[in-house]
């Protein structure tokens, strides 16, 4: 007789004698807990065949122990049920409460087994106290005291030295340690606001980056003999193979941490050292999903794409290079028209976030559902709106075109370092000059730039270098500022209008000039994790094809002669917008001008 089998005999015995159980049904049950390896209590249970509360208040009183209704889960702490890994915890229902000086009081909803009870004395070296509960409050406390550790992301301390990550999993040769270091990385990775997570096996452990506001650094390391285990539980959480280690995978895990819901798209890519290397990227529903108004537009570009987005028909490319930010743009533009009364279709490669109202096809090549083939069957679907992840080539092009002509909206993107270049680039996709002119209606072209830290940031008085390279020279702000006036820029440019009259009002000498001008740099502090930086948003470059712009189109003019135009009719480039966000202190000098190496400077 098995172990099992003679635990459930010697509880039936029990459960009969304290007339919970009739003796008939008893005996064909203790026969199923031998063929199913299910325990009796279960089986009594599932079968309603007793209660649970009835079972445990004839054991508790059979050990002349106590029963105890409900669980306090609030007042267990963290460290002390933390003593007893999750798996035991489940396999005997046993659950540590409190500790004092004299004892450790537990609950668990099977006091007969004595062995558990005498590993938790071992553990905590002290008497325990038992009290008995039904399974289900055990279960349910274990969960939830588990839960609440892997949301706090307290598991093994990952505030504390790396070493502690370490010691704390090679403590047990069970999986409840990886769990938990796995549950603890995902809710670290939000608290700290990574938008990856790269567990990469080096030449001595395993070390785990989390990127932040573009940049990565180096969180956590593990012994090296974990590769595997973590590497599992991730696939396992991501549906994926296990067994395969030669092959790339694709996965993704949807998580809720802290109340917040979280969506990781997982790759596991072999190396060759024999381990495989997982890059994930997290989708937070909160830095994914921004309206309009936050991307961080100036008045003018504000206004500008609110029309643009509410006219009924028109090509509207949003240019970039990949992670610039281009489909937080997009979203952000669905969310403001997204109404009942219109038909959005998304064709995206993947769908990064599911919003309510809109119809998302997640294109895949492989089975020949491309951007192109998706737009075609959209223009059948009697769209409003249709947004295409990209435009590739003639085909897409083609289609976005002929959907623009008939009536429809059509948001998409394209792979350009500037908005001039992007007609350009439909030109050189065999696009006729014409078509472009009556189909596209605006272009933005954006990066990312860190945000400073607005509670550490450091004031300084630029360098002439530094103006010069942000064309924020004295000469050419008093020319803006000049334009202003005249009314040729939107009264609400005020940065400029205010630095640029400062500067002509005050006729400013070089040297004083550059006085007048504050900028800032990165401190650093408690808010930012002493990084100086806190979040990124946009810069942008918003080309309005007008009545300037259209006919250069036309003529099939270069993008240069282009930008020219534009900027006289008003456009700022990349460069002017980082600018005013130097101005205004929310971002340096030096991310604006690594984000804008390639945006040529077009002398007026
Ligand atoms: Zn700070």
């Amino acid at each position: 007789m098995g172990a099992l089998a003679a635990h459930s005999e010697y509880i039936g015995e029990i459960l009969i004698k304290r007339g919970v159980v009739p003796a008939d049904r008893m005996a064909p049950l203790v026969q199923l807990v031998r063929e199913k390896g299910q325990t009796l209590v279960e089986l009594l249970v599932t079968g309603k065949v007793a209660d649970e509360r009835a079972i445990a208040e004839a054991l508790a009183a059979e050990c002349g122990l106590g029963f105890m209704a409900k669980i306090d889960v609030e007042a267990i702490p963290d460290e002390v049920a933390s003593k007893i890994p999750i798996t035991y915890a489940k396999q005997y229902k046993i659950l540590p409460l409190q500790e004092d000086e004299s004892c450790v009081y537990c609950v668990t909803a099977d006091p007969l087994l004595v062995t558990a009870v005498d590993d938790v004395r071992t553990i905590f070296k002290k008497p325990v106290e038992l009290a008995v509960v039904t399974n289900e409050a055990v279960m349910n406390a274990i969960n939830r005291v588990w839960e609440r550790k892997g949301a706090t992301g307290n598991l093994e301390g990952d505030q504390a030295n790396e070493e502690d990550n370490v010691v704390d999993i090679l403590d047990s040769d069970d999986d409840a340690p990886i769990i938990a270091w796995v549950n603890g990385l995902f809710a670290q990775a939000v608290r700290e606001r990574a938008s990856d997570i790269h567990i990469e096996p080096e030449e001595r452990d395993v070390v785990v980056r989390f990127r932040v506001d573009g940049e990565l650094y180096v969180v956590r390391r593990a012994s090296k003999q974990f590769i595997a285990p973590i590497m599992s539980r991730v696939k396992i959480m991501a549906s994926l193979n296990i067994a395969e280690k030669r092959l790339p995978q694709d996965g993704r895990i949807s998580l809720k941490i802290a109340g917040k819901s979280v969506d990781i798209r997982v790759s596991t890519v072999p190396t060759s050292r024999g381990f495989e290397r997982i890059v994930m990227r997290i989708l937070q529903k909160t830095s994914v999903l921004l309206g309009l108004d936050e991307l961080g537009f100036s008045p003018r570009e504000y206004r500008i794409m609110d029309d643009l987005i509410n006219r009924p028909d028109g090509i509207i490319l949003v240019t970039g290079p990949t992670g610039s930010g281009k489909t937080t743009t997009l979203y952000a533009c669905l969310n403001r028209i997204n109404h009942p009364n219109i038909n959005i279709l998304t064709a995206e490669d993947p769908v990064e976030y599911e919003i309510g109202g809109l119809h998302q096809v997640h294109v895949q090549a492989s089975i020949g559902l491309t951007f192109a083939s998706a737009l075609r069957a959209f223009l059948r679907q009697d769209p409003d709106v249709v947004m295409v992840g990209e435009i590739r080539d003639k085909e897409t092009a083609d289609i976005a075109i002929h959907a623009s002509l008939t009536g429809h909206l059509v948001l998409s993107t394209l792979h350009t370092n500037d908005a001039p270049s992007s007609v350009t680039r439909l030109v050189e996709m065999e696009i006729e000059p014409f078509l472009v002119r009556s189909s596209v209606i605006g272009v933005l072209a954006q990066r990312l730039v860190r945000m400073l830290c607005p509670h550490c940031r450091v004031p300084y008085h630029p360098t002439a270098y530094e103006l010069e390279q942000l064309a924020l020279d004295p000469r050419r702000l008093a020319q803006k500022a000049r334009r202003v006036l005249k009314g040729k820029y939107a009264p609400h440019d005020l940065d400029y209008k205010f630095v640029g009259q400062t500067l002509l009002e005050h006729d400013l000498g070089y040297e004083q000039a550059v006085k007048e001008i504050v900028f800032h740099k990165p401190g650093g502090c408690d808010a930012c994790g002493n990084k100086g930086f806190l979040g990124r948003r946009g810069i942008y470059e918003l080309m309005l094809v007008d009545d300037v712009v259209g006919p250069l189109i036309l003529k099939n003019a270069d993008a240069m002669t282009v930008k020219r135009a534009a900027r006289q009719a008003g456009m700022d480039s990349l460069r002017d917008d980082g600018a005013r966000k130097v101005l205004s202190g929310m971002t340096t000098v030096e991310e604006v001008l690594a984000a804008t190496q390639e945006d040529v400077l077009v002398d007026e």
